[in-house]
């Protein structure tokens, strides 16, 4: 993932490519923008490109190869949460001493070090700013630089204050990347010790391009769905899974049309029962969920009278249908019945269970 095949946001891409041209890359960076809009992405370009061992340029403005050793350790950081999973992995195996010590950090490169949020509480702590500060004062090699990339910019406030003191005199050769999704995220003294660049959402027209290009075989009507359901994310309409989503979708709208109009309780049946528990059952659950809450949310918009802004857009006729039999209290209360069966798969309740009692309880307006 190099400058030159990053989607979307020339601008900002550009202005980075500038910064490292013309050797005034500030050494602290905070990168703003909605999930999926390529943050992270982002971050490991601008790695790659400051370490490349076969630098290239994109636009006359400088890039990485994206194939040399060091833009292939630097890229193999890309999969966050499949390194993440690792190291989280790797601390179980740990002597319960040793674990309470141990702080998820990768490092896929010696340059390039990525600092995320340490789960459960997934904050960054000050034990992983402590390894940042013993890690920065080893210099790279020659006419290389070291990289800090915090993909959540979430801090505990002891990890906040000793970030501060790095901020205050990074070394000449290490620049620390802060992504958040609002710059409201962080600490204003830290803040305003940093660079802002921002990644805006996408306009829903420039995705359809985008998805008409990556798959023209899909038909505009999927396009334009798959566009408005990411929100101007590239990330999340590249990597959007519309066959999942619409059996998601599927087995909502059953189960609102049960609630709102003609209960047909043994399709029902059949269909909840096939939620089952563990980690699966979980996963679709959360898929209905998800699929749920944007059926109510664009029903609400056609009872607003915004119809253009509904993302279902295939399947509006019905949504229409549905909207125009229910009240918008009765909306606002099936999302809170939502919200509780969310905290009661939190709790592991039988995943059935609690979809056949949210879709009686949706029923008894
Ligand atoms: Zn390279």
């Amino acid at each position: 993932m190099n400058f030159r095949s990053f989607l979307g946001n020339h601008a900002t891409v550009r202005h980075l490519q500038e910064a490292v041209a013309s050797g005034r890359l500030p050494h602290a960076i905070l990168l703003t923008g909605p999930r999926g809009a390529g943050k992270y992405s982002l971050a490991l370009a601008l790695a790659q490109t400051l370490n490349c061992l076969d630098p290239q340029t994109s636009n006359g403005l400088p890039d990485a190869c994206d194939i040399c050793q060091n833009c292939t350790q630097i890229a193999s950081a890309l999969d966050l949460d499949a390194r993440v999973a690792e190291a989280v992995e790797a601390r179980e195996d740990l002597r319960d001493v040793d674990r309470k010590d141990t702080r998820i950090l990768i490092q896929t490169h010696p340059n390039v070090l990525v600092l995320p949020p340490d789960p459960p509480q997934m904050l960054v702590k000050v034990g992983q700013i402590r390894t940042l500060i013993h890690n920065v004062q080893h210099h790279p090699e020659k006419g290389q630089r070291k990289i800090y990339i915090f993909p959540q910019s979430t801090f505990m406030s002891e990890a906040a204050n000793a970030l501060l003191k790095v901020l205050e005199e990074p070394p000449e050769y290490a620049h620390l990347l802060l992504l958040a999704e609002n710059p409201s995220d962080l600490l204003a003294t830290i803040r305003s010790r940093t660079s802002t660049l921002h990644l805006p959402a996408l306009p829903s027209a420039d995705l359809e391009q985008l998805l008409a290009e990556r798959h023209p075989d899909w038909k505009p009507e999927r396009r334009l769905l798959v566009a408005r359901l990411a929100e101007g994310a590239v990330g999340r309409a590249i990597s959007f899974n519309a066959e999942a989503y619409t059996a998601s979708r599927k087995d909502a709208l059953l189960l609102l049309r049960t609630a709102v109009a003609e209960p047909d309780h043994s399709a029902l049946f059949h269909m909840t029962e096939t939620y089952r528990a563990g980690a699966d059952g979980q996963q679709k659950t959360q898929g209905l969920l998800r699929a749920l809450y944007t059926l109510l949310e664009d029903m609400m918009l056609l009872q607003g009278g915004m119809p253009g802004m509904a993302r279902n857009v295939d399947i509006l006729p019905e949504l229409r249908h549905l909207a125009d039999n229910v009240s918008f209290e009765w909306i606002e209360s099936a999302t809170h019945r939502m919200a509780e069966v969310e905290s009661g798969m939190r709790r592991n309740l039988l995943r059935s269970l609690s979809l056949d009692a949210l879709a009686s309880r949706m029923q008894s307006r």
